[in-house]
């Protein structure tokens, strides 16, 4: 970011596509009082009728999927069959939540002794701010406003100011679909105006999606102004291959699992663990299936990885890279910047990664695969466990029913046993440790904004 401007430019070829300018202090007065105002229509408005505007939001997104798509890979540099893949997933949980979402909100009665009426109501609280990353540029919100403003609440989003495009395409999609004007607003501001937007009595909680730095700050005025902050923030997801797994699916996924979105994924494998027997059939497939990888422009459909979306962001896992060969790792392939325009970074594996080196220690969020060979299962579960992140995780093996037992003691938000992380509806996602706290999805994330007021009548 420059001074008082977004920057929007592709990262295939370093083009400009926008600039945005930030909200004077005037601009963003009337916007919180519009989206207040539109809080008031909306908490009024009978859920049949908020339901009918989710049907409509999932029709239009699905209408615009070329234009959203295409926007999405320009700004952020996803592979456009990738970017088509997210709009349409925003559409299928925006659906998922109008099927759902009533139930889930309805009043829940609760028995007690005698004759007394006891009920719980899920209410709205007020506007919820969403500061969000450029990964998943829609995916990431529709995720946060669609289970927040289906209870009545507004919506500000603070955007990462590369993707401000998707931001109102977004949302223009919301005022096209007929929701009140203003309640899902763009707010383009600097941190400092955050701060402060955060600390506003129209304001009522904030989420964030994004790095611990910046977690730990947006939650630590939240919490001066006693307001509810949810942190979903980054991971080192580890995937574990244990020595009776499928060894040829367990790299495909891998290889899927870590370089999908150019690596740039906080669900992402980031630290393979292997089972010594199978460590060196797992790494020598896995390897060769990497060298298959095509890297190159988003939009040709025989790209199989794009760029990074930042320059800045290459130049930091490159250091990290160099730090964990430093420290004795062994670069098998990739480990380098890729020459020509474009912020693209060769897909990268690196062995006899241990604790203690960047690659383990800390979150790699580009096309970096990190492998580290266990002893045995006790000896995996103990590695995996060795991280300050908690959010998700992976594990291979033909004995589901030990893996069910393993999952429980892995410190995670999330265990996929042969499979491996996505956020889907039905199920909330969130992280443990320094990955956060708070679920999105499912009905924990459809009442976390939610005043779950109780109701007893004599
Ligand atoms: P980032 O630098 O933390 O930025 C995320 C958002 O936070 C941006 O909108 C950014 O805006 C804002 N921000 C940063 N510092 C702030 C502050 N002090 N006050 C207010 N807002 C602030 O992260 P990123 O590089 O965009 O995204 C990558 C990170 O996000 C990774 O760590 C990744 O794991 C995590 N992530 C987590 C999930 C999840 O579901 N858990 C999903 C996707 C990504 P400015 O740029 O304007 O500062």
């Amino acid at each position: 970011p420059t001074n008082n401007v977004a920057v929007s430019r592709n990262p295939a070829n370093g083009e400009l596509i926008a600039t945005y300018a930030y909200q004077t202090p005037s601009e963003v007065e009337r916007l919180l009082d519009a989206n207040s105002a539109a809080f008031r229509l909306w908490r009024a408005t009978p859920m049949r009728e908020r339901v009918a505007a989710y049907r409509r939001l999932s029709a239009t997104l699905r209408d615009r999927s070329d234009t959203l798509a295409a926007l999405i890979t320009a700004e952020m540099g996803k592979t456009i069959k990738a970017a088509r893949a997210e709009v349409e997933k925003c559409a299928a949980t925006i659906d998922w939540i109008a099927d759902n979402g009533p139930a889930i909100l309805a009043d829940e009665p609760v028995s007690v002794d005698g004759d007394d009426q006891v009920h719980v109501s899920y209410l709205p609280i007020g506007t919820v701010l969403a500061v969000m990353p450029w990964n998943f540029p829609l995916w990431q919100v529709v995720r946060a406003s669609g289970p927040i403003m289906l209870s009545g609440n507004g919506f500000l989003l603070k955007h990462a100011p590369n993707v401000m495009g998707s931001a109102y395409a977004l949302q223009e999609a919301y005022e096209a679909a007929g929701f009140p004007k203003g309640l899902f607003a763009n707010l383009i501001a600097d941190n400092d105006t955050v701060a402060r937007t955060i600390e506003d009595p129209r304001v009522a909680a904030v989420t964030l999606t994004g790095s611990m730095r910046a977690g730990s700050a947006v939650a630590a005025t939240a919490g001066k102004a006693l307001k509810k902050s949810l942190l979903e923030l980054g991971g080192a997801d580890a995937f574990i291959v244990l020595a009776d797994a499928n060894i040829d699916l367990a790299v495909k996924a891998g290889v899927e699992a870590r370089f999908q979105n150019a690596g740039q994924v906080c669900l992402a494998a980031k630290r393979f663990i292997l089972e010594q027997p199978i460590a060196e059939e797992f790494t020598r497939k896995f390897v060769a299936a990497v060298q298959q990888m095509t890297a190159g422009d988003p939009l040709d459909p025989a790209s199989t990885i794009g760029p990074m979306a930042r320059g800045d962001l290459r130049d930091e896992l490159h250091q990290q890279v160099e730090r964990t060969i430093a420290a004795g790792a062994t670069l098998v392939v990739g480990g380098r910047k890729l020459d020509g325009p474009g912020n693209y970074y060769a897909p990268t594996v690196l062995t006899n990664v241990q604790p203690g080196m960047a690659a383990f220690d800390e979150e790699t969020f580009g096309p970096v695969a990190a492998i580290t060979v266990a002893d045995n299962a006790e000896h995996a579960i103990l590695l995996a466990n060795t991280s300050d992140y908690g959010l998700g995780g992976s594990l291979w093996t033909s004995d589901i029913a030990r893996a069910q037992r393993i999952a429980r003691r892995l410190e995670t938000g999330g265990v996929f046993i042969n499979g491996y992380p996505a956020s889907n509806a039905r199920i909330p996602v969130g992280g443990v440790k320094k990955s956060g706290y708070g679920r999105e999805l499912s009905h924990f994330g459809l009442r976390e904004f939610t005043n779950a007021q109780a109701v007893w009548a004599k």
